[in-house]
């Protein structure tokens, strides 16, 4: 029987896949994109919306996506981000076609270079760049013709040579395209093509001391590549006149460069330059410090990659600029550890409860469900003995009507153990509450109880000899401001860092927790998700909070 395809489709194209499906219709499916960080700082969440969109396209259309370092730029760049950068995209879950260098194609961009000289399309220009900008004129103002603008051919062909050769000092010439000084599209009035920078290039040593900008470089890399789709973000729409020109100039390969809306996020700074600042200033720990942006930050805070990856699909492909909630973010962290992260029981807050007809010394174990979304996750044993800790906040001396915890007089069900009934509260000399004594029912083991009675309250617990100590780092945003870059007269955008954004407490784990790996989060019933921080050891354990089990943060600062 012929089966009609009723399914609804799942999910509308976005406007890339519209692009896509549309040569496909005419015949010319190919898929070729790339990912082009330049390695001057480690990658961040948005650039991690890039990853999904490049890489997620040539799966989705069997294409390819290569890896590209922009590495134009000798100054800032370091193999130290390469290395970063290849982990972290690995680590989202992709893998790249080939990886390249935009300076592999240094020969192949000066040949080119010199192409465009013979046709009388680039020139060499003595002017200072003060000069250059001051007569690159205004969108309303059209700017002058350089002096040196209408030099021969075969003159401008010597100095190209000797700019490469390195007979020239920085900033004493550059090449330039020689297109319209009076167009309106200011990227058009005679771009810059190399500039000299007498410096040691991360992979070409000294080979070179001029480099091209980026409006050189990046279309005739995309064009050697073949790349069919060069994905970038908005602000580079007013360049793409400029990277069609290029190509049809040198009549090579034509990409075509398409722009979608950057990812921006609430609380959240994404400028590499900035973010840099922060680490050189010591204002967090390292690129990878839990509060960061950075991809190597959420994997260290117990981000998983499947989480992030549907955060990028969830935010989607917009054409036009936004600013995502990072509770977003977190919703997205929160619903995959939901499914995937075993349950272990954790106090924050301690306040030790004496269990009196309980006997001294003797240790029960009770089984303990790993993951209630998971069957295959298993079971644990977790220690319980007279004395526990329970949270602070489960207990109150005067509580409301409908508060089911525990209470004098009161009776709670322990997860996974007995019921216990508190007898009296125990305080120091101020009043402060030190300690509670409870009664126990020895029948009410594993969910039952002596007369089939049923109680409302099930609070988590710890024993306390058995409890294996850690510092527990609670995070928050690391801004204060929606947009940190929302400052008062006077001040800067480092003046909105949240004083609060890191917070350490010293919690009580069930002895198992002192066997998860490093990164791999796990839930604390009932507070959070956390997982053991690089900075754990056997005899200090340190746990990260890698998101709470409710969007609390929201709630407090709406
Ligand atoms: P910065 O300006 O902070 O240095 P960048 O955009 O220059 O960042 P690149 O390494 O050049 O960083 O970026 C590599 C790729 O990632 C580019 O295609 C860029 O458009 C994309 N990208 C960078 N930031 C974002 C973002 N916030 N959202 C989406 N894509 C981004
Ligand atoms: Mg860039």
């Amino acid at each position: 029987m012929a089966a009609e395809n009723t399914e609804p489709r799942e999910k509308s194209l976005n406007f890339l896949e519209e692009i896509i499906e549309e040569s496909i219709a005419k015949g010319d499916g190919r898929v070729q994109t790339r990912f082009p960080p330049e390695p001057n700082g480690y990658l961040h969440i948005g650039h991690a919306k890039s990853i999904c969109i490049n890489f997620g396209l040539a799966k989705k259309y069997g294409g390819k996506c290569n890896l590209r370092f922009d590495d134009t730029n000798p100054v800032k760049e370091d193999v130290e981000y390469v290395d970063s950068i290849k982990r972290d995209i690995r680590w989202l879950g992709f893998d790249w076609a080939v990886e390249r260098y935009a300076s592999d194609y240094f020969d192949q961009l000066y040949d080119w270079a010199v192409e465009l000289i013979k046709k009388g399309l680039a020139y060499v220009d003595d002017q200072t760049q003060e000069q250059i900008r001051e007569n690159r004129g205004t969108v309303s103002v059209p700017g002058t013709e350089s002096p040196w603008r209408n030099r021969s051919v075969s003159e401008n062909l010597d100095l190209f040579v000797r700019m490469k050769n390195g007979e020239f000092p920085d900033g004493s010439k550059v090449l330039r395209a020689k297109i319209d000084m009076a167009h309106p599209n200011m990227l058009f009035r005679d771009p810059i093509m190399y500039r000299i920078i007498h410096a040691e290039h991360h992979r070409t040593g000294s080979k070179w001391c001029i480099y091209p900008m980026y409006d050189y470089a990046h279309g005739q890399s995309d064009s050697i590549e073949k790349i069919t789709h060069s994905i970038c973000t908005l602000e580079f729409d007013v360049h793409r006149p400029l990277y069609d020109w290029f190509i049809q100039a040198l009549d090579i390969f034509p990409s075509h460069q398409y722009e979608f809306a950057r990812l921006n996020l609430t609380y959240t700074m994404m400028s590499k330059r900035k973010l840099l600042k922060l680490v050189q200033e010591g204002a967090v720990m390292g690129w990878d410090d839990p509060r960061m942006p950075t991809i190597c930050a959420l994997r260290r805070k117990g981000y998983t990659p499947a989480s992030v990856r549907s955060f990028a699909e969830m935010v989607g492909v917009a054409k036009r600029d936004n600013v995502i909630d990072l509770g977003k973010l977190e919703y997205c962290v929160r619903e995959d550890l939901n499914k995937v992260a075993e349950r272990r029981m954790a106090v924050l807050n301690p306040l030790k409860v004496v269990i009196t007809n309980y006997e001294e010394g003797r240790t029960e174990l009770f089984e303990a469900v790993n993951n209630p979304e998971n069957e295959a996750a298993g079971t644990r044993k977790v220690p319980f003995s007279r004395e526990i800790y329970i949270e602070r906040d489960d207990f109150m001396e005067n509580p409301p009507k409908k508060f089911f915890r525990l209470q004098p007089g009161g009776e709670v069900r322990l997860r996974y153990s007995y019921l216990i009934k508190c007898e009296e509260v125990v305080k120091d000399a101020e009043g402060n509450i030190t300690e509670l004594r409870c009664t126990y029912d020895p029948m009410s083991g594993g969910g039952s109880s002596s007369d089939g009675r049923r109680v409302k309250g099930v609070i988590h617990w710890v024993s306390v000899k058995d409890a294996a100590e850690a510092e527990i780092r609670l995070f928050n945003p690391l801004f204060t401001k929606e947009n940190p870059d929302d400052v008062e007269e006077g001040q800067t955008w480092e003046d909105n860092l949240n004083p609060e954004s890191m917070v350490k407490v010293t919690g009580y784990l069930e002895p198992s927790l002192r066997d998860i790996p490093v990164g791999q989060a796990v839930q604390f019933e009932r507070v959070g998700y956390f997982c053991p921080d690089t900075d754990s050891a056997p005899g200090h354990l340190v746990f990260n909070r890698t998101v709470t089990l409710k969007d609390s943060w929201a709630k407090i600062n709406k």
